[in-house]
């Protein structure tokens, strides 16, 4: 059995996770911005708390993986740095090995996340592409059954790359990422912007454009569909570089289904440089399967991954 730990700004979330992904027990803790230290110390409380709700003992764990925010470092065992916690180059795995006898992986949240997902959608093989829209856009890239970590462990921060130049202001402090605009948090402001029905509702979330879309108001469907269009064009980016066996996308919004990938699958379809090319393979792009629990999950499967 494997443990994953899922690192975020506010809590610390562990996991036992069984050969086939499936949690078994579930622990979680606080987690403290404030200090990187503090934070490897409440990761492997989480741990603690989850085998012991399991009534799991360590020597039946193989492999720990600790997915966080921030520039991770899988060489070394050490979270470089993250905008949300203040880690300094903190070791992670020199704590746990003091204190468990097993593999100790350590990868940013995201990557975790995709690994998660590239074994929960079938064949662990060939080459995958994870999108997450959220508060921002991230990601990760699995090639030959490789992470890419890139320098730094950096690599799949697909949100920073340029929609628009001289666009909206980004939270990296650029201009135009694909981030401020397929984002939650860039659908959100677009609802705001455009104002009209949205100017009445009481509360704008990733919902309502969908919501409001779906019961035929213009300005909703207007804004839906102008979201799905700047999503489908980063997608198309994507395929169009990594021409990936599948493409993934996730985060709390892709729970709409059909409503958000049928329009990419379409964009994708009359936009990549291989459109129109009868009798070759293309991408297959489709939406999460592992929800909240990808990131658990994924950074248990790290050391399946190389
Ligand atoms: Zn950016």
């Amino acid at each position: 059995m494997y443990v994953g730990i899922d690192v975020g700004g506010t809590a610390i979330k562990a996991g036992v996770v069984d050969e086939k992904g499936n949690i078994i027990s579930r622990g979680s803790v606080d987690s403290r911005p404030d200090s990187g230290a503090e934070t490897v110390r409440l990761m492997y409380v989480a741990m603690t708390h989850a085998l012991d709700r399991g009534m799991i003992s360590r020597g039946d764990i193989t492999a720990v993986g600790i997915g966080s925010t921030g520039l991770c470092d899988n060489r070394r065992g050490t979270v470089i740095y993250s905008p949300n916690i203040a880690y300094d180059n903190t070791p992670v795995r020199e704590y746990f090995m003091e204190r468990i006898d097993a593999r100790i992986d350590v990868g940013n949240d995201a990557n975790c996340a995709a690994v998660g997902e590239y074994f929960a959608s079938g064949e662990s093989r060939g080459s995958f592409v994870f999108v997450t829209l959220g508060t921002g856009v991230g990601g990760g890239i699995i090639i030959d059954n490789k992470l890419l970590r890139g320098v730094n462990g950096g690599a799949g921060e697909l949100g920073h790359t340029t929609l628009f130049p001289g666009g909206r202001r980004c939270g990296c402090g650029r201009e135009g990422c694909w981030e401020a605009y397929a984002s939650v948090t860039g659908l959100i402001r677009d609802a705001e912007e455009r104002g009209g029905w949205f100017a009445a509702r009481q509360k704008i979330d990733g919902r309502t454009p969908f919501e409001g879309a779906a019961a035929g108001i213009p300005e909703a469907v207007e804004v839906r569909d102008n979201w799905i269009r700047n999503v489908a064009i980063g997608v198309n980016n994507l395929v169009n570089i990594f021409q990936p066996d599948r493409l993934v996308i996730g985060g709390a919004i892709s729970r709409e289904g059909d409503t958000l990938i049928s329009p990419i699958r379409e964009f994708v379809s009359k936009n990549a440089y291989t459109r129109g090319v009868s009798g070759i393979r293309q991408t297959e792009i489709s939406a999460a399967r592992l929800g909240n629990d990808a990131g658990i999950v994924g950074a248990a499967f790290l050391h399946k991954i190389q």
